[in-house]
């Protein structure tokens, strides 16, 4: 079942705008504010799942149908498949269309059409994101085909600008669908003081410990900030186990201390409550009539918000030091290579580090008018800078992660071999 563009009128014109810009606001709602909160996320997690449901069917139904083709040869019967499956693919694809109209979508699912605090914009936000998770996976294969979004301690639900549904009220209050007039922290100036700016859409969302925010998608003809001076300086980013990057200059930036800290304490606590749920299925109590390990679920949640905090911080005060130094900056793709390595925890939260950071550069580049490239991996540590020379050709040996520093056996130079990846990079992209 192939999604199809719902909203074409609205939606690429917001996405025409130059210049977009996202914003974080925490959120204060009251007692009814936050059952209706409840009640749409709830309805946004059932509809991505009935579509994550039907478009995995289909998916599957697809590569059963071209595993039979390939061994159609050593079938008495060929093509005896063909029909059925051409029956259940039309069938999932009537239904597909019908639902992605919210309508339908609410006609069959009656429960969705009674809930008058359900959101009708946040129907088609749903959608999108379903959508979203589909162009990901093909283009990106290991995103893994869409999943099911399980039922969480976290709520959230998006929903879309029209006719002026979401507005700012005042310094401290947002008009949201359904919601009403909600109290949020003190809006910034500048989003006060300017009139070219308007709001595409916002994301409901209450954490782990309760607490809640309302995210705004922005969009201007107009930068949202001035452009940062030219420094007439470039540089590429080599991202790596050991530490967060080395730069073609030879600088290097460590993971900080405080994270690994951080770290090992969530894993403390984790196991903790691993302990704890474990005693309450023993003792056949309910996880959410068990008071110890609700309490200790709040520990983790708490933790796991703070180090995600400071990871957050710190990758952006690199990412902005990088931007307001640099006119260019270069970074490899970060697709498959890191995938290989991921084998450990601390790796895979390095790589998701990797991804933020270099989410931050490209937002960054287009907010300060400053350039962000990324190139193709390849090769990029195993050749000299110098003179070009590839190792694991002409009876060399392949550079491994133990070789930090390694000589060039055609021109003789000494490399450190992060430092020699990072000014590959970015040679790529000057190329
Ligand atoms: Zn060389």
């Amino acid at each position: 079942m192939k999604p199809k563009s719902v909203d074409k009128a609205r939606k690429p014109r917001f996405a025409k705008l130059d210049y977009h810009f996202g914003i974080k606001l925490v959120a204060f709602p009251s007692a009814d504010q936050k059952t209706t909160i409840r009640h749409n996320s709830d309805a946004a997690r059932f509809v991505y799942n009935e579509f994550v449901a039907l478009g995995r069917e289909a998916w599957h139904l697809r590569r059963l149908e071209k595993s039979l083709f390939q061994n159609q040869a050593c079938s008495t019967n060929p093509g005896w498949f063909e029909q059925p499956i051409k029956l259940v693919a039309a069938r999932l694809a009537v239904i597909g269309d019908q639902l992605y109209n919210p309508t339908h979508l609410k006609r069959r699912f009656k429960w969705l059409d009674k809930n008058k605090r359900l959101d009708s914009m946040m129907f088609y936000a749903t959608l999108n994101f379903y959508r979203a998770s589909w162009h990901m996976f093909r283009q990106i294969h290991s995103a893994g085909v869409p999943k099911f979004h399980k039922k969480s301690d976290r709520q959230r639900y998006s929903t879309l600008k029209t006719n002026n549904n979401i507005r700012i009220l005042d310094q401290k209050h947002l008009q949201i669908p359904k919601l009403g007039k909600i109290r949020v922290v003190k809006l910034p100036d500048w989003l006060l003081n300017r009139t070219d700016i308007e709001i595409g859409g916002a994301a409901v969302k209450m954490d782990a410990i309760g607490r809640y925010s309302i995210s705004l998608t922005l969009g201007s003809e107009q930068a949202f900030k001035d452009a940062l001076p030219k420094t007439g300086s470039k540089v590429g980013i080599d991202v790596n186990v050991e530490n967060l990057l080395t730069d073609s200059f030879g600088e290097v930036v460590e993971n900080p201390r405080f994270y690994q800290k951080q770290l090992q304490r969530l894993h403390r606590e984790q196991r903790k409550l691993g302990k704890r749920a474990a005693r309450a299925k023993q003792e056949h109590r309910p996880l959410r009539m068990a008071k110890n390990y609700q309490k200790q679920r709040q520990v983790v949640a708490s933790l796991h918000r703070r180090v995600y905090n400071q990871r957050q911080n710190f990758l952006h005060l690199v990412s902005t030091a990088l931007i307001k130094n640099h006119d260019l900056v270069v970074v490899e793709k970060l697709q498959g290579k890191n995938l290989l390595k991921n084998h450990a925890l601390a790796q895979r939260l390095q790589d998701v580090g990797w991804g933020i950071l270099f989410e931050n550069l490209a937002y960054k580049a287009e907010l300060y008018g400053k350039g962000f490239v990324q190139v193709d991996p390849r090769l990029t540590t195993q050749t000299c800078h110098r003179c070009g020379f590839v190792m694991g050709r002409a009876g060399t040996r392949k550079l491994t992660l133990a070789d930090r520093i390694w000589v060039c056996p055609q021109c003789q130079t000494k490399h450190v071999r992060d430092h020699n990846a990072a000014i590959n990079i970015l040679n790529k992209a000057v190329a």
